[in-house]
């Protein structure tokens, strides 16, 4: 329970449930291990704010959640502001309403933690004189080519998506040209000038960067960080990789049409197809995709999204539309596919399906949250990269940890075809190969909760860290 010795730590989260489900988590963890209380701070945009969709943590006592009032930012961008850009505005519009927040406390903080998009907001924490960390929400190789990038910048010159050979980053696995992440697409962009400005101030203006990785998944990026030369000279705060922020639920008894019929399924038998809380395909690759179900034969639960209607904006902030399915799904399908398939509109409880002892793939695009949710529940994927940095997940996952299949050519490029699909679903769910995929995921997920358990890794790192804010904190109050 609060008390005024427990440490009070804010919390700051873009809208994105990709950035809300960590920074819940690192609450929710705080709270569960070391007694900590926080105030979870949301940014919303009046729109389609994933906060009303994501659970809350059920520490209620220690964990608070404040929805700030929404931000607007529709008079600084127009229809061809990107992503990133819509981010880091909305992020720097909400800085004083932190501010006030902050500033209505009954206590000051003794620490504030934001998301990487949000490092604007890390100026409030330095008029109040209180240690401030960024939550980098993936990975410790994308933390690596963000921090490593205004120097790409200074040496290549042209687009990196047209240079020939790989990306070398220091003590890391290079990074093919087509797997940039979507900062880095188009040089001339404003979102490039912002992933650049990110890359040296997520380290330039924290004391720490929180990382939602862990050792059983990435060490030799990790130890980058520690023996690098020259990746330790642009990194100019320490790295805590406390992750994985998430871990398999217990059986919830949770009452639902989706868990009477997943309860029904023998086990490992279903592939699980979800394109995260902002994943919506083509039209074109929608019906593709349901051809190449129906032809695998294999069992799936399909998270089906209306197809894009062309504005690359929707990515991020999904309606709550219920479409009806047969303008996109082919003619037929539903009733075909009735006896192995389930269709579950718009969003499910994902974290809850994937611990289901039923499912036994997961078709996924490889957002860092719904890797690392796959991997704690020893779930082997298929990698279907679509936008932000999923084309680097894809590759690690297929490559370094041997846990996905993936298309051969990359999705955002070209349609993959239904013959295609049914191939990487039967090896997947059928072969051996998807097998082994599935034992290794089982290995990572030993040492991914070992990682966090009580004790672990993760658990002394956080300890470090609070025994680093605990003294300032006497300092802080004394200023007062
Ligand atoms: N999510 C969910 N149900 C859905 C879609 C997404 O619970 O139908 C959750 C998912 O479990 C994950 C988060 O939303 O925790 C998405 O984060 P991720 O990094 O995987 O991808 P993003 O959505 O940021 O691209």
């Amino acid at each position: 329970k609060s008390s005024s010795n427990n440490l009070h730590v804010v919390l700051l989260s873009s809208p994105e449930a990709g950035h809300v489900v960590p920074i819940l988590a690192l609450a929710r963890r705080l709270a569960e291990l070391q007694g900590v209380r926080s105030t979870v701070l949301l940014v919303t945009t009046g729109v389609h704010s994933a906060s009303n969709v994501v659970s809350p943590p059920r520490e209620n006592g220690l964990v608070e959640i404040v929805r700030l009032p929404p931000v607007d930012i529709s008079s600084l961008v127009n229809p061809s502001t990107k992503v990133a850009t819509l981010l880091y505005l909305t992020m720097q519009e909400a800085v004083p309403l932190v501010r006030s927040a902050i500033a209505a406390m009954d206590r000051r903080p003794d620490a504030f933690v934001v998301v990487y998009f949000g490092t604007d907001s890390l100026r409030v924490a330095a008029e109040l004189n209180i240690p401030k960390y960024v939550l980098f929400t993936s990975t410790a190789w994308f933390l690596a080519l963000s921090l490593y990038c205004p120097i790409l910048d200074e040496k290549i010159k042209g687009q990196y998506i047209d240079k020939p050979g790989q990306l070398d980053i220091p003590g890391c696995k290079p990074v093919r040209p087509e797997d940039v992440v979507d900062m880095m697409l188009d040089r001339d962009d404003q979102q490039y000038h912002e992933y650049l400005r990110m890359g040296k101030e997520i380290t330039a203006l924290s004391d720490g960067i929180l990382l939602n990785t862990c050792g059983a998944l990435e060490a030799e990026t990790l130890q980058a960080f520690v023996k690098n030369e020259a990746m330790k000279s642009v990194l100019k705060s320490p790295v805590y990789p406390i992750g994985p922020l998430t871990r398999p639920v217990e059986r919830t008894g949770l009452k639902s049409e989706l868990m009477d019929w997943l309860n029904k399924q023998p086990n490992q038998s279903v592939l699980f197809v979800s394109f995260g809380s902002g994943g919506v395909l083509s039209a074109e690759q929608t019906t593709e995709l349901a051809w190449g179900l129906e032809q695998s034969r294999q069992r799936f639960l399909w998270v089906v999204r209306p197809p894009k209607k062309g504005h690359v904006n929707d990515v991020f902030f999904p309606d709550n539309i219920k479409g009806a399915e047969d303008d996109y799904l082919p003619r037929g399908f539903s009733i075909r596919t009735k006896k192995i398939g389930l269709l579950v509109p718009t969003w499910g409880q994902q974290v809850e399906i994937l611990a289901h002892p039923s499912i036994g793939g997961f078709m996924s695009h490889c957002g860092w949250n719904s890797a690392l949710e796959s991997i704690v529940s020893g779930v082997p994927l298929i990698a279907w990269p679509l936008y932000a940095e999923q084309r680097m997940n894809a590759s690690y996952l297929a490559e370094e940890l041997q846990v996905a299949v993936r298309p051969e050519v990359l999705p955002t490029k070209k349609m993959v075809g239904r013959d295609e699909i049914e191939k990487m679903v039967r090896t997947l769910m059928e072969h051996k190969d998807g097998q082994a995929m599935r034992d290794r995921a089982n290995q990572l997920r030993t040492g991914a909760l070992n990682w966090i358990k009580e004790g672990g890794s993760s658990h002394q790192l956080m300890s470090q860290i609070l025994t680093d804010i605990r003294p300032k904190r006497v300092i802080a109050t004394k200023i007062e």
